[in-house]
C-alpha cells in the first residue's frame, strides 16, 4: 500500500475583522521571508537547518511566533531548493538563469503561507477553522467545501495547509494522503485512450467521452469574454478573470467525471488504462509557473493527470505508450501511412481496407502498444537485464498533477 498526496482547496469566508488579521499575517510572513531570503543569499546558506541557526533568533526578535518563524524559514529554504533544481536540471535559459542567480528569491506580499496543525485547526462540527495570526489566534472562520472535499479532508488530511489570497478571496489548500488500493498486476487487457479531435477522449472500446458540451461551453464563454474585453475597464477585467476561473472549474469538473467513468470501467472489467505519452513533458519534474499554468489549461493534459491518480487510487494499472503514428497506423495489418487518413476524422487503411473513426482507431493502437509494453516490462528476462523491479516500473507513472 502506498499513500498518494492530493491537494484540496476550500474557500474561507472571513468577516472583515478576520480578513484584516489574515492579510496582516500574510504580509508579515512574506516580509520576514524576504529578509530571510536576503540573508540566505548573502551568506550562501540555503539548507533549512543551517538557515534556521542563522536567522531564527532575529526572526523571533521581530515578534514573529516560533512556529511561524520556522515556517517562514522552511518556505525560503524550499524556494531555493526549487530554484537550484531548476538551474541544475537545465530548465532555465541562460539569461533567466543568470538573472535568477544574481539576486535573492523574493516573495510577493500575498504569497501563500504554510501552516501546520499547531497554527491551524479544523472544526468539522460547524465547518470553521481557527488560525494563528499576528493579531493572536482567530477562531470560527467559516469555510465552504463540497461533500467530496469534506470527505477527503476529514478522512485523509495530513500535514500542512497553505493560506492563499487570490483575487480578493481567501483559500486554504490542504494536503491529503490517500491510500492506494493494491495494484491489479495481472490486468486482463487495456483500455486504450486517444486524445480526440471531435471528442475530448475516445476509448478503444469505441466510447466517446464528450468534449462537445465542453466545446460549446467554451465557445459561449469566449463570446462573453470578447464582449468584456472590448469594454476594457477595470471591473470588466476582474469579471474576465473570474469567468476564466469558472471556465477552468467547469472543464476540470467534466474531466473529473470522464476520468472517474473510465477508471470505474477499468476496475470493473479488470483492465488497465493506457494513454499516449506526452513527449518531453513526462520527464520534467519541475516546470516554471507559466509552463505549469499552460499545461494545466490543456484539457488533455488534465484528464491524463486525473486518470493517473484515480487509477493509482483504485489499483488500476496505468501506462503511457509511445504516441508516434498512432493516428496513421492500421491496427489490423500494421501499415503506416499518412494516406490512411484521407480526412481528419476518418481512417481507411490503404492496404487492407480497415475503416473507422480515426479517434477510435488511434485508441485501439494505444491499447495494442500497452499490451506489448506490459509483456515486455513484465517478462522476467527483461526485468533482470534492466535490473529494475518489474511491475511497479511499468504500472505507475506518478500523477502529473492533482486536484
Ligand atoms: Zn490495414
Amino acid at each position: 500500500m502506498f499513500d498518494m498526496k492530493l491537494m484540496v482547496q476550500v474557500k474561507l469566508l472571513p468577516s472583515p475583522e478576520q480578513e484584516a488579521a489574515l492579510a496582516s499575517t500574510l504580509h508579515a510572513c512574506n516580509e520576514a521571508a524576504n529578509r530571510v531570503s536576503e540573508r540566505a543569499f548573502q551568506q550562501r546558506v540555503y539548507g533549512r537547518v543551517p538557515l534556521q541557526k542563522l536567522v531564527y533568533a532575529d526572526l523571533k526578535a521581530t515578534g514573529l511566533a516560533a512556529q511561524a518563524s520556522l515556517h517562514v524559514i522552511r518556505k525560503v529554504a524550499d524556494a531555493y531548493t526549487v530554484l537550484h533544481a531548476q538551474v541544475s536540471g537545465g530548465l532555465m535559459r541562460e539569461r533567466g538563469r543568470r538573472r535568477a542567480q544574481s539576486k535573492p528569491v523574493t516573495f510577493r506580499p500575498k504569497a501563500a503561507q504554510p501552516f501546520d496543525d499547531r497554527c491551524l485547526s479544523w472544526w468539522w462540527e460547524n465547518n470553521t477553522v481557527s488560525i494563528w495570526t499576528v493579531q493572536g489566534r482567530i477562531r470560527g472562520i467559516p469555510f465552504t467545501a463540497t461533500a467530496r472535499q469534506l470527505e477527503m479532508l476529514t478522512r485523509y488530511r495530513k500535514g500542512e495547509t497553505d493560506l492563499v489570497h487570490r483575487a480578493g478571496k481567501w483559500f486554504l489548500i490542504a494536503t491529503c494522503e490517500v491510500p492506494e488500493a493494491p495494484l491489479n498486476d495481472e490486468p486482463s487487457d487495456w483500455i486504450g485512450i486517444d486524445r480526440g479531435i471531435v471528442n475530448l477522449v475516445t476509448t478503444s472500446d469505441g466510447r466517446d467521452h464528450q468534449g462537445s458540451g465542453l466545446t460549446r461551453y467554451r465557445r459561449r464563454m469566449a463570446r462573453v469574454r470578447a464582449e468584456m474585453q472590448s469594454k476594457g475597464t477595470k471591473s470588466a477585467k476582474r469579471k474576465l478573470q473570474s469567468r476564466a476561473r469558472r471556465e477552468a472549474r467547469h472543464a476540470s469538473c467534466v474531466n473529473h467525471r470522464i476520468a472517474k467513468e473510465i477508471v470505474a470501467d477499468a476496475q470493473r472489467t479488470g483492465r488497465g488504462i493506457a494513454v499516449e505519452n506526452l513527449r518531453g513533458i513526462r520527464d520534467r519534474i519541475r516546470l516554471r509557473r507559466h509552463q505549469r499554468a499552460m499545461l494545466s489549461r490543456w484539457p488533455y493534459h488534465q484528464i491524463v493527470a486525473y486518470l493517473a491518480y484515480k487509477a493509482l487510487r483504485a489499483g488500476v494499472p496505468f501506462v503511457q505508450v509511445d504516441a508516434a503514428y498512432t493516428s496513421q497506423t492500421c491496427p489490423r495489418c500494421g501499415h503506416v501511412s499518412r494516406r490512411n487518413r484521407p480526412r481528419r476524422d476518418d481512417f481507411r487503411c490503404q492496404v487492407c481496407g480497415l475503416a473507422g473513426p480515426s479517434d477510435h482507431i488511434a485508441a485501439v493502437n494505444v491499447r495494442q502498444r500497452a499490451r506489448v509494453a506490459w509483456v515486455f516490462v513484465n517478462a522476467p528476462d527483461a526485468a533482470e537485464e534492466s535490473g529494475r523491479e518489474p511491475r511497479r516500473a511499468a504500472s505507475t507513472q506518478p500523477p502529473v498533477a492533482s486536484s
